[in-house]
């Protein structure tokens, strides 16, 4: 299996994942002509369309895809219905020949019906997990969200995180405000850096890698905790501390000057 990025819109990824005999799906599809070309390129043959979740940088490319390519469309059963041709609900598998079988998670919070999709080695997380961050909450509530993160923290540290967007340098820039000490999230804000620098995306990232960048994913670590806490000016539980950590990075993106 191959997976390669293509970027559309301002800061999406379209994932392409290649399989044997030149078969391949994608993942989202915030714009058709990219991802088109692509596939011309490569001489792909698709199979299917995966849909993370409803937004309109996720979905506006499939009517135009599938007037060439008219694949089937797996996605969340409970949002996207004017996409989704094959529903999906939590723990449903999608079996692809040539390419492999991914298994569809529900992971909501940044909307209700958002899926993330797992297959070997590779997690492909929409705007639930970002790297070094998560996706807002639109839809759900911290609680919701926590609990997407903790899942797919379940997996193996080797699994690498397919996200939709390039968010990456701008989440590091709060990861490191958050927790200034932290030397893994200096040194991942160099490493993504040279790899803007030539042109590369930042991701797919480890697990392991985000276990120690991510403040999302780092809420019972006991500094940042403790900065939490002196943000909200109060004692928090998990999913308390989790809502705060998401408005201190609301409030500082709101005031950086990007
Ligand atoms: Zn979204």
């Amino acid at each position: 299996m191959q997976i390669h990025a293509v970027p559309v819109l301002n800061d999406n990824y379209v994932w392409l994942i290649e399989g044997g005999q030149r078969q391949c799906i994608v993942v989202d599809l915030g714009d058709a002509q990219p991802v088109l070309a692509a596939i011309d390129a490569l001489g792909l043959t698709v199979q299917a369309i995966l849909l993370t979740h409803h937004h309109a940088d996720h979905t506006q490319g499939i009517a135009k895809f599938r007037a060439r390519h008219s694949v089937p469309v797996y996605g969340p059963a409970t949002e996207a219905q004017r996409w989704v041709t094959h529903p999906l609900a939590d723990g449903d598998i999608v079996n692809l020949p040539q390419i492999g079988a991914f298994s569809a998670w529900l992971t909501p919070g940044h909307t209700l019906g958002h899926l993330s999709y797992l297959t070997y080695g590779a997690a492909f997380t929409g705007d639930t997990l970002f790297s070094a961050g998560c996706g807002r909450l639109f839809e759900g509530t911290a609680a919701m969200m926590l609990a997407s993160l903790d899942r797919l923290a379940t997996l193996p540290d080797a699994t690498q995180i397919y996200c939709g967007h390039e968010y990456t340098a701008d989440n590091l820039r709060f990861a490191q405000f958050a927790e200034p000490e932290n030397t893994a999230i200096a040194e991942r804000i160099i490493a993504v850096a040279k790899a803007a620098a030539l042109g590369q995306p930042s991701v797919p990232v480890r697990l392991a890698e985000e276990r120690q960048t991510n403040p999302f994913l780092r809420i019972r670590t006991p500094l940042l905790r403790q900065g939490i806490e002196t943000f909200a000016h109060q004692k928090l539980n998990d999913a308390a501390a989790f809502g705060a950590l998401r408005r201190w990075k609301d409030e500082f993106d709101g005031l950086s000057p990007l």
